[in-house]
């Protein structure tokens, strides 16, 4: 009988084989290695972004002094840098966005006095009502238009005559970009009229510029000429910068004084506050300059998903693209960031049926297709 293999020549290809095995193990080990932190791909913010290593290398060498002193060089180089992007005269490192856009009301407004801003406003819906509960501010909502303007005409007639009825019209806030209108960058000219109308009826003009240095890529201007007809303007170094925490409030010399003294009342002095204030230089040189490379994904993002059937997919101006889910479609949104989630794709659900993907550094070309590839699948009902 003649066995059904032929037993000599077994050994060499379970060798073969054996060797085949390692190879793969070694390459999974090496490309693990390489993947290590890129295995998520993380659409839910730009505020998810990592620091650089050249900013952990600052931070590691950072000169520090006491700010509360006003004695911390890496603090006071990183005002004197954001100022002049914004062609203000002074600056205030803030703990967060948050922070930057109370301090500034606060040290604009008084107790009763009224401020006109964007019903989608971050100040408005997500900033656990601070000017309110902490300064005594009193908003004054306006509906935002789409591309995340108020009208002149709306404005105007918000602004409350002088009667001891009314509390007092102080301020008008605009957000540039805006957050949750599409990442909609505030052109120039829209921004000059709003100070123009705000200086007419002697009123301050606040722009919170979380992300203002995207509007300003977008829009292929300087952030200063965004920033030239308003009294303060704050931006975060912790989103799309890659920054790890803070912002920058930007105004005159007399204004970051006052804001000064309301950062200390909130607690928010820090001390050798140049640790993190070396990140955010870092991330001023070499974050600001690329972010046009965000803006090119999420265009391609929001191409891709576009050519998806049943998906609607909201302009994009910025690094920020929002898409829905047609209402009747079977897929639950928990279901939808579920199955994203089972492929280490990470979105936000901001509403029904409609999400948001934001894009930055940390998120390249190839990611961008993978996503598109997972969406794809997803709302085709492919097994995954
Ligand atoms: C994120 C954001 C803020 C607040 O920043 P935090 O650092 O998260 O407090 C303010 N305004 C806008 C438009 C934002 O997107």
């Amino acid at each position: 009988m003649t066995p059904p293999v032929n037993l000599r020549i077994l050994p060499p290809v379970l060798l073969k084989a054996g060797y085949f095995l390692t190879y793969i193990s070694a390459y999974q080990t090496v490309m693990a290695f390489i993947l290590d932190g890129k295995e998520i791909i993380d659409l839910r913010s730009d505020t998810v972004t990592q620091p650089t290593p050249a900013m952990r290398e600052a931070m590691a060498h950072a000169a520090a002094g006491d700010d509360v002193y006003g004695e911390d060089p890496t603090v006071n180089e990183l005002e004197r840098k954001a100022a002049e992007l914004m062609g203000k005269q002074a600056g205030l490192f803030v703990a967060s966005g948050t922070m930057g856009n109370l301090v500034a009301l606060l040290a604009h407004c008084g107790r009763g006095d009224e401020i006109i801003l964007g019903d989608q406003a971050h100040t408005f819906i997500y900033e656990a009502g601070g000017s309110a509960a902490l300064g005594g501010i009193h908003p004054r909502p306006l509906r935002n238009q789409a591309d995340g303007t108020l009208l002149m005409e709306d404005i105007v007639s918000a602004i409350r005559p002088d009667n001891i009825h009314f509390p007092r019209t102080r301020l008008i806030c605009l957000e540039n970009t805006h957050n949750r209108c599409a990442g909609a960058a505030l052109s120039v000219e829209y921004t000059h009229a709003v100070g123009d109308l705000a200086r007419k009826h002697g009123l301050k003009l606040h722009i919170d510029g979380a992300r203002i240095f995207n509007a300003a890529a977008a829009l292929g201007v300087k952030p200063q000429e965004l920033a030239a007809p308003a009294d303060s303007v704050s931006f975060c170094l912790s989103k799309a910068l890659c920054a790890p925490v803070g912002s920058v409030l930007c105004g005159s010399r007399a204004f970051i004084g006052e804001a000064r003294r309301a950062r200390k009342m909130l607690g928010g002095g820090m001390r050798q506050a140049g640790i993190l204030a070396a990140a955010g230089l870092v991330a001023l040189e070499t974050m600001a300059p690329r972010l046009h490379e965000d803006h090119a994904h999420a265009k391609k993002l929001a191409a891709g998903l576009s050519a998806i059937p049943n998906l609607t997919v909201e302009p994009v101006s910025t690094n920020i693209v929002y898409f829905h889910l047609p209402p009747e479609a079977a897929l639950t949104d928990a279901a939808f960031i579920a199955r994203l989630a089972g492929r280490n794709i990470k979105i936000m659900a901001v509403a029904q049926r409609r999400f948001r993907a934001v894009l930055h550094y940390w998120i390249n070309s190839e990611d961008v297709d993978a996503t598109l590839d997972a969406v794809k699948n997803i709302v085709n009902d492919r097994k995954d």
